[in-house]
């Protein structure tokens, strides 16, 4: 059952394309022969994106006040999402944590089966911020960000506490 996963977590910003758009991706994949490795990726904002002025105000939000990213940042092309999102070859799961980033997976990107790590163990993941101490170069001395590589880190740590909650869970979803 756990031989093969990944944990995702990212942050959004606003756009005018879909709504909103991946700024930070982290994927945490986990196999039990290759043991574990996390990258993290400032993605650039769509090409064609047009900022209302409305939207900018959310964006000058999220950056002061959750994630710390300005929306013009990044060091991917937004046209790489899609492959960084598939599936590698042999993994079986991908983990979330939260409803709308499980939906905002599913609506948007062909992610392979999605598990929401929500329902049994619900505390916010920012609790768990300040006593996790990892954060990733593009949350360097943002410490008070949400950084979705420190996510990662939280959600797994989550996972092996309730080793057992977790596997009832698989199994519901993937028998569906
Ligand atoms: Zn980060």
């Amino acid at each position: 059952m756990f031989e093969n996963f990944r944990i995702i977590d990212f942050q959004l910003c606003k756009s005018d394309y879909n709504g909103f758009f991946i700024k930070e991706l982290a994927i945490l994949n986990y196999s039990k022969s290759d043991g574990m490795n996390v990258s993290v990726y400032l993605i650039e904002p769509p090409e064609d994106m047009i900022l209302t002025r409305k939207d900018q105000y959310h964006n000058n939000y999220l950056e002061r006040n959750i994630h710390g990213l300005n929306v013009y940042s990044g060091t991917v092309l937004y046209n790489n999402l899609s492959d960084l999102l598939k599936p590698n070859d042999g993994v079986y799961l991908t983990i979330v944590k939260g409803k709308e980033k499980r939906n905002f997976l599913k609506n948007h990107y062909k992610a392979g089966i999605i598990l929401n790590w929500d329902d049994e163990n619900s505390q916010p993941l920012n609790e768990d911020r300040d006593r996790m101490n990892v954060h990733c170069t593009y949350h360097d001395g943002k410490k008070n960000f949400s950084c979705a590589f420190k996510h990662c880190f939280i959600i797994l740590n989550s996972m092996i506490a309730a080793k057992e909650e977790l596997e009832n869970s698989i199994k519901r979803e993937t028998s569906m």
